[in-house]
């Protein structure tokens, strides 16, 4: 067998992003070691119970001592204190990375706790489902899904092609870009839509006591994959929100403009407006499907009826 990649990885945070980032590791021996971090008795126990780590500590500190590669996967809100537990114990030449869904604020809250000769490049891994927890991850996870890596002004050449490799290697297309410029297509593509699908759902369980389970009843008429997102862990997205505040704000002001345009041309019956506006977003579905994005099976590859059939 050929020598991994990195001899000890520590992943901080074993939900269902570092707990697959483990099982891809293994799939492409990638790592000597790895240790897995989370804060709770409870949780170290069922990762323990899964065996995706060779090792699993409550302890930053230990977690990290002698890793070559350090990947912050808990949610966003908890690198900056994690950060400055683990920054006097970092081996020199180690890349500290990450896996939260904003980039602006994470290098704020983890960059100057980051010592000299360590490398701090953060990343995205644009890949995800509605469930959390150690037993949510999955090798395939990132298998043919993007990683964005945002690395700061005169990161190390050599880091950074190092860690392009090893998302690669995870199964992942990497792109590079600008932290704040990925804060705003990530509001765009991500954040807003499951702020719009918290609406939503909330809203009609406001109404629930009008439509008296109706709700639950009809839910296929587009309701229910709204419901899908909905589901999302609430302590991730409450920190995403909290901590790309600019760009969620200035994409909700564009969405709230649209949303008004579309209420008008509702009230005078303005069909052409409605109709060209629906005919583009079928083309934008189209062009995701073709990109392997999705899938093309009708309604997402679900056990419809006419599917039983086949
Ligand atoms: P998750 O399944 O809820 O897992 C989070 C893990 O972090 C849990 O094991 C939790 O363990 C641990 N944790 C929480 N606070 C901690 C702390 N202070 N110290 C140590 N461990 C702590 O979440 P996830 O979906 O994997 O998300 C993790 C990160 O990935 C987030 O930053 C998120 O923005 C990013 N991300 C998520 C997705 C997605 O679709 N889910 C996609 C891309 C990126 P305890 O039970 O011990 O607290």
């Amino acid at each position: 067998m050929t020598k991994p990649m990195f001899d000890r990885v520590a992943i901080l945070g074993v939900g269902l992003v570092g707990s697959s980032i483990a099982h891809a590791m293994r799939r492409a021996n990638l790592a000597g070691h790895i240790v897995g971090h989370t804060k709770r008795a409870e949780t170290l126990k069922r990762a323990k119970r899964i065996g995706f780590a060779d090792s699993l500590t409550d302890s930053v500190v230990k977690a990290v001592k002698g890793a070559d590669l350090v990947i912050l996967a808990t949610p966003v809100g908890a690198f900056g204190a994690i950060a400055k537990a683990m920054g006097p114990h970092l081996k020199p030449g180690a890349i500290v990375t990450d896996v939260g869904s904003v980039k602006g604020a994470v290098i704020t809250d983890v960059g100057p706790y980051i010592p000299k000769g360590v490398h701090f490049i953060p990343a995205h891994p644009i890949a995800g489902t509605e469930r959390s927890g150690p037993e949510a991850g999955f090798a395939e996870l990132f298998d043919g899904r993007w990683c964005i890596l945002t690395p700061p002004k005169g990161t190390n050449k050599r880091a950074l092609k190092t860690l392009k490799s090893f998302w690669e290697k995870l199964g992942s297309k990497v792109e590079v870009m600008d932290a704040k410029h990925h804060d705003l297509v990530l509001a765009v593509t991500s954040h807003v839509p499951h702020l719009i699908a918290y609406n939503i759902v909330g809203t009609a369980d406001d109404l629930r006591s009008v439509t008296e389970g109706e709700v639950i009843k009809y839910s296929a008429g587009g309701f229910r994959d709204f419901t899908r997102i909905a589901a999302s862990d609430p302590t991730m997205w409450r920190d995403v929100f909290l901590n790309n505040k600019d760009a969620v704000l200035e994409v909700l002001g564009r969405f709230s403009e649209d949303l008004s345009a579309l209420q008008r041309q509702i009230r005078w019956g303005d069909g052409d407006a409605l109709f060209k506006l629906f005919t583009r977003t079928r083309a934008i579905r189209r062009g995701i499907v073709d990109a392997g994005q999705d899938s093309a099976e009708v309604n997402f590859g679900r056990n419809t009826p006419a599917k039983k059939k086949r």
